[in-house]
């Protein structure tokens, strides 16, 4: 391609709204262009990229035996009514009625589709296992689009979808899936880890994500892993050992304390001279129907997705004020479990061996100190509510200490178990005679966030660094005068040889400075630069930069082409 005839419009400035530097990078090298909130257009270098991914995820999904197949982006309501995840998914989905009133939804996943598809048409053990999967665009409506591609409203994915007849065979499709996951991430330049991950709204019985590192904000996604031992998981998911500590303290009388306007725990603990472990969170929730208080230490945060699982809810919120003062009969801030009728008591572990502590007193402007259970109040819930925090002891292992990354989901695996095949009514005859519900697995690789997580991850002051894999070109040709003939003849020479060769080549014959080329070349990251100067043609050289090392090596003008090719398959 020529600089001349392609749509690469690159801008001075970082545009005003980007916040991540791999948003900014893509806007400003005329990668994509917004056209709503979490809605892009993907320009001709973005297509290039995203086709480059789409592809390697193609060929590793066809080497694990998956079959693509794809399936439509509109689905009519029934098939999600009849899942039970109309209503839990709820406002994420995109939903739309026809000229007959009649509800349909724009595709956020698959799952409902897949099983309707197969159900009656996969019939016997025979024909399993199978792996059916697509590669298409998804839409969500997500509460805060934003980052560009990173947390879109309509974003590219591939989706995979595994039915087995039993555990065993299903682990098999699951590990296939694992395996590939790991191929195709390798082959895009990207290194990955997998953690474990909560299966969510998904359902299912044990999932993973699969993480690029990254120490900028675009890692939306903590994880927390071992020092010493291979755990690793979500800060949704992780755990820690807990110190199962009792304290032996004798119990004190309760004593109501004015704390007035003070409802945060860095006020009330500053104000009473205590530390944030001395106080016990009373936290509030609407769960589903039924109000829930969640009860931790002043010092923990509340991990609401362990609060969720352990209530078997679909929605979870904070109780609003009206709610809150209505059971405390007290401003929010001040709630706290003594007397708090009608509401559900779950308690963290570690409150059940606190002795003494502060909680609300259910009164504007007051607080207790020396509460005590079970005298002031009794509990028949334990669970653990905290989030995992970097320090802690590892679940796992003896002696392993949890440390924490910052990192983008680019994919994920679950397994589903029978949720949908046996809510859809998806059956198969096994080798018994028996009709079962299949196993179902279901695995998600977001192509448009890989694409950005690749710049979020690999760039520098200059602009984007793609691995060669999926960078738009290989090589781009930068001739510096562009009313020197001889210049221009041999980059064109050039530029057709290594086509030639089948090299994707970019040739900047702008009538440009110099240094607007090199600039330019740099932002929108082609990984092989080769130059066609003033001095190299006095020498009879060019000259062939790395981008990602800024390793610079001179080429002998008349064994260019090969020379070219022998460091361009060199570079990552
Ligand atoms: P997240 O926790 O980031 O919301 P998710 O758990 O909703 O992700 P899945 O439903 O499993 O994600 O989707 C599979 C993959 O699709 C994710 O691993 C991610 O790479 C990608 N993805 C999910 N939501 C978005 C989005 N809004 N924009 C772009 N890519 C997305
Ligand atoms: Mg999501």
């Amino acid at each position: 391609m020529k600089w001349s005839q392609a749509y690469i419009p690159t801008l001075r400035d970082d545009p005003a709204e980007a916040e991540l530097i791999s948003h900014k990078l893509l806007m400003r090298a005329g990668y994509i262009r917004k056209v709503t909130a979490g809605v892009y257009n993907y320009l001709p270098l973005m297509q290039r990229v995203l086709q480059k991914i789409t592809n390697i995820v193609r060929e590793e999904m066809d080497r694990s035996g998956a079959l693509e197949i794809t399936m439509p982006v509109l689905h009519p309501a029934e098939v999600w009514q009849a899942s039970g995840r109309w209503d839990v998914i709820g406002r994420e989905q995109m939903r739309l009625q026809d000229r007959h009133n009649r509800w349909l939804c724009l595709g956020a996943t698959h799952e409902e589709i897949v099983t309707d598809l197969i159900k009656g048409e996969l019939q016997s053990y025979r024909q399993l296992p199978k792996n059916l999967y697509q590669i298409q665009v998804k839409f969500r409506d997500e509460i805060r689009p934003r980052f560009g591609l990173m947390r879109g409203r309509e974003f590219i994915m591939k989706d995979a979808y595994t039915f087995d007849r039993d555990e065993k065979s299903q682990e098999k499709s699951y590990q296939n899936m694992v395996d590939a996951y790991f191929r195709a991430f390798e082959r895009c330049g990207f290194e990955i880890r997998k953690v474990e991950g909560d299966t969510g709204a998904m359902g299912g019985t044990g999932a993973h994500e699969f993480m690029v590192i990254v120490d900028t904000d675009g890692g939306e996604s903590t994880i927390y892993y071992c020092d010493s031992c291979d755990y690793a998981a979500t800060d949704e998911k992780a755990g820690f050992r807990e110190h199962g500590e009792t304290s032996d303290e004798e119990m004190l009388e309760r004593e109501e304390v004015h704390t007035p306007g003070m409802k945060t725990i860095e006020e009330v603990t500053g104000y009473l001279k205590l530390p944030a472990k001395k106080l016990v969170k009373t936290l509030l929730y609407r769960a589903d129907d039924e109000v829930v208080a969640a009860l931790i230490r002043g010092d923990r945060n509340i991990n609401e997705v362990k609060l969720v699982n352990y209530l078997g809810c679909n929605n979870l919120e904070m109780a609003d004020e009206q709610t809150v003062m209505k059971l405390t009969g007290a401003d929010v801030g001040f709630a706290g479990p003594y007397e708090l009728k009608d509401v559900r008591l779950v308690v963290d572990h570690e409150v059940k061996g606190l002795r003494n502590f502060v909680t609300g007193a259910n009164k504007t402007d007051y607080h207790f100190l020396n509460v005590n259970h079970p005298r002031d109040f009794k509990f028949h819930e334990t669970v653990d509510l905290k989030m995992a925090e970097a320090g802690e002891r590892c679940p796992r292992c003896e002696n392993g200490k949890l440390k924490s990354d910052r990192g983008i989901e680019v994919g994920n695996t679950f397994k589903l178990g029978t949720k949908y095949s046996s809510s859809l009514g998806a059956n198969f005859i096994d080798e018994d005679g028996n009709e079962k519900p299949f196993i179902m697995g279901s695995y998600g690789i977001g192509i448009t966030r890989t694409a950005q997580a690749a710049v979020e991850r690999f760039n520098d002051k200059d602009g984007i660094i793609w691995p060669k894999a999926i960078a738009p070109y290989g090589i781009i040709i930068i001739y510096t005068n562009s009313s020197d003939d001889k210049q221009i003849e041999l980059a064109e020479r050039l530029y057709m040889e290594l086509r030639g060769k089948g090299i994707e080549v970019l040739l900047d014959d702008r009538d440009e400075r110099a240094g607007v080329k090199f600039k330019d070349a740099d932002l929108i990251g082609i990984p092989l630069k080769v130059v066609v100067g003033e001095r190299g043609m006095k020498e009879g050289i060019v000259e062939v930069k790395i981008r990602n090392t800024g390793e610079a090596h001179k080429v002998n003008i008349t064994e260019a082409v090969e020379g070219i090719i022998r460091i361009f398959e060199k570079v990552d």
